[in-house]
């Protein structure tokens, strides 16, 4: 029988990050277990908290001190299974977050919140309009309209949404034609889309489906390249696995970024599809978890966390454009998303399938270790040719006085683009923070003889390494060349709109970045605005980088690879690789000829060259023995230690008691200590920032040990500094 349970409370405290036992009173006997959500009473007050019920005792214990008993349930259902538990439990000790942060990754805020579901009023047929007494057409389109929408929309959508009138409205209710009802509204996308007609699969297609549907193993890596195919792929396969009555997790970077990913989906499956992203109200998330929970819908289509949905027995996950690092939340739990998807992978004995045209060094290494079965897509589609790539070497622009953000070669492309009515695409990298100094005449980057990255530019005019702390004062004249055009790298996407509107004053410009996507739609009607023609020239961040199809664009310009191929990161020579692919693919998909020009002052560099020979292998080769010589991921671990605090001599002063404690840690063992130095960014809302890095072959104990550590030393000065780690960073900014 079941006497006592083992209770998670939710509560953000340290201390109490830890299961209680409290005694099942008889009348919840029957009613509680795993899972449920409960109410207890807590602390000296014995003030009721809600809390989630992790275990079952079923023998008597004699305990020393006395034990409480639950209050009541607060739910009639479980809000968590025995796998959600488990994979709690793995949250927590890999990402070194709390029980409650990991539960709250599984479930909506609104079940905290106590959301329940929405009753609306909404508009029904009552009885046949007889078109012979109401002749106007304002009637009768109103009435069909309602009748091929019953139950979708209130009296206010159907006037301010669909422009019916209010007039109209009221008077078919009033003669009875129709009614308003109260309904439970789901707040969820109920947009029609066109049909999606399945397409005969190339031999590559079929293949790939074959040995995923056949095959024994649970992981699969689909290396294909751009147009190869994939999407169609990932479609069969969901259709099977539905099929089959098992349900299907699709993932891709960010859903509200990748409008004609759903419309394809929608298109084949129809609308019974749950869509989850980041940018769904709380309401809207509460509607898209529930109606899973139930059953109701057995397809998801999301950002990230929708990995936690609570799929009814799940069959398939799929992570598309697996490289890309949104898959890494930032947040507290710094989870990977691939990480939690081998292991829900493995508990729930579904398929994982990752798919990218350029895999991460990580996954396309497990996939060669046999972690991942490797399926190889070599052929687009359509037997298109990749687009012409030219690299245009900047210096020589320089050279020929030429100071503005375009090539000569691209500014002549541009002209001739326009002038035949084609579409065009400028692309321009921001992501992470141009503060590397180069030289604009040979190229030169300062970096760190050490560490093989950049060195950050600070305001005193120094640079620093920001993995080992090494300074140097700038200089102001080149090493190399001994030139004087010594410079900040940096330009962003408005400089960008306001050159091409000086230059190309005819052009229609259409902007999209975070600047011009806050608002929730606006993603889509950017995207729609270029698709229908409305604009000649897209400029945009990697926003646009990513599968989007528009068969018009026959010009693809990328204005500094220098950006990516520079942030402090060892990962940039693969970034860059894969950003310029990407981009590079968007170009020339419909019937012209697609050309992609890419500007750099650095025209060999290895992650350019491979991307204009489209030659993943070589990429491939080139980083991964950089990274066995550097001894960085998939070769080690990086433990990175964030502290912040509005104290700049308290935070120093922490950071090097910290040090001292972490040596003493390591000692003996094979680990390397980097650090303590500021970060990239120094200060960020009026809060200093400093870092240590931990490198080297680190165990889950280990990180926990770490983390342990860290907060001990913070317990007494936790109103000050603020404490953060992550195990293998996205950045390091
Ligand atoms: P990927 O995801 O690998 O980049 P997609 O799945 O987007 O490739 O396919 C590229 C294009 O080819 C899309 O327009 C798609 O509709 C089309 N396509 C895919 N498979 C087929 C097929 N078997 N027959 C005809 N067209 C196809
Ligand atoms: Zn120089
Ligand atoms: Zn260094």
């Amino acid at each position: 029988m079941s006497i006592y349970a083992e209770i998670i409370i939710n509560s953000d405290a340290n201390e109490v990050d830890r299961p209680f036992t409290y005694r099942i009173p008889d009348e919840l006997v029957d009613k509680i277990n795993v899972g449920f959500r409960v109410k207890v009473p807590f602390g000296k007050s014995n003030r009721g908290v809600e809390g989630f019920v992790f275990s079952i005792l079923t023998e008597e214990i004699d305990f020393k001190y006395k034990i409480k008993s639950i209050i009541t349930i607060c739910d009639d259902y479980p809000i968590l299974t025995n796998d959600d538990i488990k994979l709690i439990k793995f949250l927590k000790s890999k990402y070194l977050c709390k029980f409650i942060d990991a539960i709250r990754l599984l479930i909506p805020v609104g079940i905290m919140k106590g959301l329940k579901n929405k009753k609306k009023s909404v508009i029904f047929t009552a009885q046949q309009l007889d078109e012979e007494k109401l002749k106007k057409e304002n009637y009768i389109n109103l009435y069909k309209f309602v009748s091929l929408n019953e139950g979708v929309f209130t009296k206010s959508q159907l006037i301010k949404e669909k422009g019916f009138s209010l007039y109209s409205l009221n008077k078919l209710i009033e003669k009875g034609f129709l009614k308003s009802e109260e309904k439970v509204v789901f707040r969820y996308n109920i947009r029609h889309y066109n049909d999606d007609i399945p397409k005969v699969l190339t031999q590559e297609q079929s293949n790939a489906l074959d040995i995923i549907l056949k095959g024994k193993e649970l992981k699969y890596l689909i290396k294909g390249v751009t147009g190869s195919g994939k999407t169609e792929v990932y479609m069969n396969l969901v259709q099977e696995t539905l099929k089959s009555g098992k349900s299907c997790i699709v993932l891709v970077p960010e859903i509200s970024l990748t409008p004609q990913m759903i419309e394809r989906f929608k298109g084949r499956f129809g609308d019974d599809i749950a869509l989850f992203h980041s940018r769904l109200s709380e309401g809207e998330r509460f509607d898209e978890w529930y109606r899973i929970k139930q059953g109701k819908a057995k397809l998801v289509i999301g950002a990230r966390s929708a990995i936690f949905l609570p799929m009814q027995d799940l069959g398939l996950i799929i992570i598309d454009e697996e490289h890309e690092t949104t898959y890494k939340s930032e947040q507290n739990p710094k989870y990977h998303t691939i990480e939690v998807g081998e292991f829900i992978s493995d508990i729930k004995a579904c398929k994982l399938i990752l798919g990218s045209a350029t895999p991460s060094v990580e996954s396309y290494y497990k996939s060669l270790k046999g972690k991942y079965k490797l399926i190889e897509m070599t052929k687009r589609v359509n037997k298109r040719n990749m687009p012409k790539f030219d690299i245009i070497d900047m210096r020589e622009e320089l050279k020929a006085n030429n100071l503005s953000l375009f090539s000569r070669k691209l500014y002549s492309s541009i002209e001739q683009n326009l002038k035949d009515k084609n579409q065009i695409i400028l692309f321009l990298n921001r992501r992470g923070f141009s503060t590397f100094i180069s030289c604009r005449s040979c190229g030169y980057v300062f970096k760190c003889p050490e560490c093989d990255v950049s060195m950050t530019y600070h305001k005193n005019g120094y640079l620093i390494c920001h993995y080992c702390g090494r300074a140097e004062k700038v200089s102001k004249t080149c090493p190399k060349c001994k030139s004087k055009y010594v410079k900040f790298f940096g330009a962003g996407t408005e400089r960008v709109e306001l050159e091409v509107k000086r230059y190309f004053p005819k052009a229609n410009v259409l902007r999209m970045d975070v600047d011009t996507t806050r608002h929730k739609n606006s993603h889509e009607s950017i995207y729609n605005a270029f698709k229908n023609g409305e604009g000649d020239i897209l400029i945009g961040t990697q926003m646009i980088a990513k599968g989007l199809d528009f068969p018009n664009v026959t010009l693809v310009g990328v204005l500094a690879a220098d950006i990516s191929m520079n942030i402090p990161d060892y990962r940039s020579g693969e970034r860059t690789f894969q950003i310029i692919t990407q981009v590079a693919g968007r170009a020339g998909r419909g019937e012209k000829e697609g050309n992609v020009i890419v500007q750099t002052y650095n025209p060999n560099h290895y992650s350019l060259e491979y991307a204009r020979k489209e030659d993943y292998d070589s990429l491939f080769k080139e980083e991964i023995t950089l990274r066995n010589i550097m001894n960085n991921p998939p070769f080690a671990k990086i433990l990175l230690i964030n502290v912040s605090s509005k104290f700049e001599e308290k935070l120093k002063k922490f950071m090097y008691n910290l040090e001292e404690k972490l040596e003493e840690l390591i000692t003996g063992m094979n680990l390397t200590l980097l650090g303590p130095v500021p970060c990239i960014i120094t200060k960020l809302k009026d809060n200093y920032r400093w870092q240590i890095i931990i490198k080297g072959n680190i165990s889950d104990d280990f990180s926990k040990k770490v983390k342990d550590r860290v907060y001990l030393l913070n317990k007494s000065v936790y109103n000050e500094i603020r404490v953060s780690i992550d195990i293998n960073p996205n950045n390091m900014t």
